[in-house]
């Protein structure tokens, strides 16, 4: 069963404190960069312990693929994706022909799609289920990876023709076979290690195919369905449509079929990237329900840290623990985040720190009539009254704090109040 975060409870977790037994995402954990050998490589922290958090794996992260199979089919219908499918499928309907500009446009086309697709493959393999950016960098700069698939590509052809002078029919046909069982293999090597050398290396791509099992016959059962649903609706639908509209849509389904093949070899990528041996940072896992401005900026922002680490203890019901912790951050200056002050405030107000409060007080009602927030301003100045009738806020905000009193019709503390920012601007004038 699927584990969630004790804190953010609709998150899936990533690691376990065995010590104190719960489960945390990554914004529930502190992460240190390891050093030394391990440069770059992080040791995730729990913070109530102390203690290195165990990983949960992946399959506590991410669904295996087969169960979210209705998912890839709907990826491209992104506006990114959706708008690039009718754009390159309208070039190619409109510059159509038997001549050099039909060739180039089928050239620029198929160029871009497999551009994408790449880009696609690529973010989906890091743990980013997201569509990509449509930016120059996913769509015409560097060539290189497009260039070494078309390699493959070729590679698999010219090896087809001589299977076939030199085994016969026979021999060409379980030769293709086996080009079309082992080609995502292929394209997952070359993602993964960037080398064309390897991708084509059929002692490597043999042992992918195995480390990854049977989930890999599954997937590549999946992609020739998607390889082969283009061909046969035009055999039998799209065909029969006018020549321009018939390029068009064909061009349109071909490459969205090509964008969920790609989408789905990344997928596998990221599922059995501890079989492949493929480092995927997953602090930076991202999905359609994670929005890029919320992946992970709490955890390298020391402010948001701070806040959601006062969270936990706060649902951990150890309300000492969260003042300590805000005091030793803080290291007794001001606090400046509006909603870190407001919860040192209830803390203190909670437990009963009457020493405290005041103090912190005087900051906090500062703040709140700053930002306009009149009624928690008079609770908070009613509040540290009852806990030291001799609370005096700064002069600025006992005027504005007197002035609400007075038009809530509470004029015995609007008099108090006045009386007490008057005896304060006298001292000050002294
Ligand atoms: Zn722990
Ligand atoms: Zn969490």
């Amino acid at each position: 069963m699927k584990q969630y975060c004790k804190y953010h409870p609709t998150r899936p977790a990533h690691w376990h404190c065995d010590k104190c037994n719960t489960a945390r995402c990554p914004e529930c954990v502190e992460a240190r960069d390891m050093g030394g050998h391990h440069q770059g490589e992080k040791l995730h922290m729990c913070p109530n312990c102390n203690l290195p958090v165990q990983w949960l794996g992946v399959e506590n992260i991410i669904d295996p693929f087969w169960k979210r199979l209705p998912r890839f089919f709907l990826y491209p219908f992104c506006i990114r994706p959706l708008l690039l499918m009718l754009g390159l499928s309208a070039v190619a309907a409109l510059l159509q022909g038997p001549g050099i500009i039909g060739l180039l446009a089928l050239l620029a086309v198929w160029g871009v799609a497999f551009k994408y697709a790449y880009a696609i493959l690529k973010s989906t393999a890091g743990g980013n289920l997201t569509v990509p950016e449509l930016d120059a960098q996913t769509l015409y700069e560097n060539f290189a990876p497009v260039a070494k698939q078309v390699c493959i590509y070729m590679a698999i052809f010219f090896m087809v023709g001589i299977m076939f002078t030199k085994l016969g029919m026979a021999g060409g046909i379980v030769f293709i076979i086996l080009a079309t069982v082992f080609l995502p293999a292929m394209i997952i090597l070359l993602v993964t290690t960037e080398s064309l050398v390897q991708a084509i290396n059929p002692m490597l791509f043999f042992r992918l195919a195995v480390r990854i099992g049977w989930g890999y016959l599954l997937m590549v059962f999946f992609c020739s369905i998607l390889g082969g649903a283009p061909a046969l609706l035009s055999r039998h639908a799209i065909q029969y449509l006018p020549p321009m509209l018939h390029v068009f849509l064909f061009t349109l389904v071909k490459i969205y079929y090509t964008f969920i093949s790609y989408h789905l070899m990344g997928y596998v990528i990221l599922q059995y990237h501890q079989d492949i041996g493929y480092r995927v940072d997953f602090d930076d896992f991202m999905d359609e329900g994670t929005q890029a401005d919320q992946a992970m900026p709490a955890a390298n922002d020391p402010a948001n840290h701070l806040l959601n680490r006062v969270n936990q203890l706060i649902k951990d019901g150890n309300h000492e623990g969260a003042i300590a912790e805000i005091e030793s951050e803080t290291g007794g200056q001001k606090i400046v985040d509006p909603l870190l002050s407001a919860h040192y405030y209830t803390l203190l107000k909670i437990t009963g720190a009457k020493d405290k409060i005041g103090n912190h007080g005087l900051n906090h009602l500062d703040m709140l009539v700053r930002e306009n927030k009149n009624a928690q301003a008079v609770d908070v100045y009613l509040h540290c009254l009852t806990s030291d009738p001799e609370f005096t806020p700064n002069a600025g905000a006992l005027l504005k704090v007197a002035g609400l009193l007075s038009a809530t019709g509470r004029n015995k503390e609007a008099m108090t109040a006045s009386a007490k920012s008057l005896r304060k601007l006298d001292q000050i004038r002294r």
